[in-house]
């Protein structure tokens, strides 16, 4: 298994990921997605909305504001509720949750809701905390606060998303009654959400800036539970079905003691990460928490009228919610491998989904001087349908090379017969193995492969 120090120097070397603002010393935890690393996010992406709106009868998609009205926190829980308690470590200067240091320490704990002083308090006694080397416990929010217009004062704060799913719920009824979809249906989103974690780290796992995709499915109450069961394997689905392999992943369902107060199931998608298994993807169902909440802050009628029973109520939600940088994390290490070939020889495989390789093939002249020409013609005819890279550089080995490296699956060679017959070799990234096509197959060819 790659390391999380390999993994990071090669999407440095390679072009995946850079370090943020690296001229100026860098800025902490922030990271730009180079030419590779923006294609393979984008592709995800790609890949999320493919399954999860295009191919899905019940979905649709919504693209709403980053910054929103204050009185939406206020209703989700952000402001006022959902502060992180937090301590610091005067030893090893690390902050730390307190609430999450009592469920480790006993996870059939729940202190949802507890005072600093009680945290406190139950940290000491059990040891978890000593006495004289740690900071009292604190409330800190963890979104990012900035100011609407050029008055800095209180009544123009406002806040950067934490996360994107209440921007669907404040849509909820604005979506239901243009696109007139009957229970159960879901809205999917894709957009940054920004968080100031305390305990950053691990690469791209954990940022303060990253992208959420999220799901928030409307059902009637009662049902929840058979589609967070639907979710819950269309989730594992997508990612087996994109070559994650399956002893990476692991269900972990929380406890019933452990569950937020809205929540009646959540389980989580485990990866296993270089440092072990860790969570990639959420699920929860969670009643009909939000919407309820809007309601009564925003007073607006979100019930919704059953056609069929001709009942009122509010629906329930099941929400699966997963960071895109953790799935570029998952896929970069589950693909990664150093090849030993028989000549004693080694090669860097990104063995990557075709429809998440950044590149879906690229276009080598064998010889640049007689072939180059016909070459680059041939790379802007593919470039209409897919993402193509092309090289002319070094000996046509060593090209092979850095397109395994980098997860092309396909290389195509442009020669003396290309020249004679419009026809074309076809090298494949896992086997190695060419075949002879004529050019005008080349696309329903590679086609066939981006399916999953
Ligand atoms: P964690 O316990 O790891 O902080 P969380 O339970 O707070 O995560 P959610 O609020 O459920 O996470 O967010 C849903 C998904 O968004 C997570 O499963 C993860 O993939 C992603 N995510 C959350 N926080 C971050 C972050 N700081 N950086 C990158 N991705 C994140």
């Amino acid at each position: 298994m790659v390391t999380l120090e390999q993994i990071t120097l090669y999407a440095k070397q390679t072009g995946f990921i850079f370090q943020g603002s690296e001229i100026y010393g860098g800025l902490a935890n922030t990271w730009d997605y180079g030419p590779l690393g923006s294609l393979l996010k984008k592709n995800i992406k790609e890949a999320w909305i493919q399954k999860f709106v295009r191919e899905n009868p019940y979905n649709v998609l919504l693209d709403s504001s980053i910054l929103l009205n204050s009185k939406v926190w206020e209703a989700s829980g952000h402001i006022g509720g959902f502060s992180d308690p937090l301590t610091e470590n005067k030893d090893n200067n690390q902050r730390y949750r307190a609430d999450k240091l009592i469920i480790e320490h006993d996870p059939s704990i729940n202190p949802d809701g507890w005072t600093p002083e009680k945290m406190h308090e139950y940290l000491v006694k059990n040891k978890v905390m000593g006495t004289t080397n740690w900071t009292p416990i604190r409330s800190f929010n963890m979104m990012f606060q900035t100011h609407q217009g050029v008055v800095l004062e209180q009544a123009n704060q406002i806040f950067l998303r934490p996360e994107t799913a209440q921007g669907i719920f404040i849509n909820f009824k604005n979506i239901q009654r243009t696109t007139r979809k009957k229970l159960p249906f879901g809205v999917c989103q894709v957009g940054k959400a920004f968080r100031n974690e305390i305990t950053p780290g691990n690469f791209v796992f954990r940022t303060r800036e990253f992208e959420q995709m999220e799901l928030e499915f409307f059902c009637k109450p009662g049902t929840e539970m058979e589609w967070f069961n639907y979710w819950k394997q269309f989730m594992k689905s997508w990612l087996l079905n994109l070559g994650i392999h399956e002893e990476n992943v692991e269900f972990e369902d929380h406890k019933k003691e452990a569950l937020s107060h809205y929540s009646n199931a959540t389980t989580d998608i485990l990866y296993k990460f270089p440092w072990g298994f860790d969570e990639l993807w959420g699920i929860a169902s969670r009643t009909n928490f939000d919407l309820n909440a809007h309601q009564k802050h925003s007073g607006e009628d979100l019930t919704y009228l059953d056609p069929e029973t001709n009942e009122r109520y509010i629906p329930y939600v099941v929400e699966p919610s997963v960071g895109v940088e953790r799935l570029v994390l998952a896929f970069l290490t589950n693909s990664y491998k150093e090849e030993k070939l028989e000549n004693d020889d080694t090669r860097q495989v990104l063995a990557l989904h075709p429809a998440l390789a950044p590149y879906k093939v690229a276009v080598l002249p064998l010889m640049k001087k007689v072939h180059a020409e016909k070459a680059l013609q041939l790379e802007l005819e593919l470039a209409k349908h897919f993402d193509v890279t092309y090289d002319e550089t070094q000996n046509i080995g060593k090209r092979y090379r850095r397109q395994d490296a980098i997860g092309t699956p396909f290389c195509v060679t442009v020669d003396q017969e290309t020249m004679e017959n419009d026809t074309v070799t076809i090298r494949h990234r896992d086997t190695m193995a060419q075949e002879r096509l004529q050019i005008k197959d080349l696309k329903a060819y590679i086609e066939k492969y981006l399916e999953f």
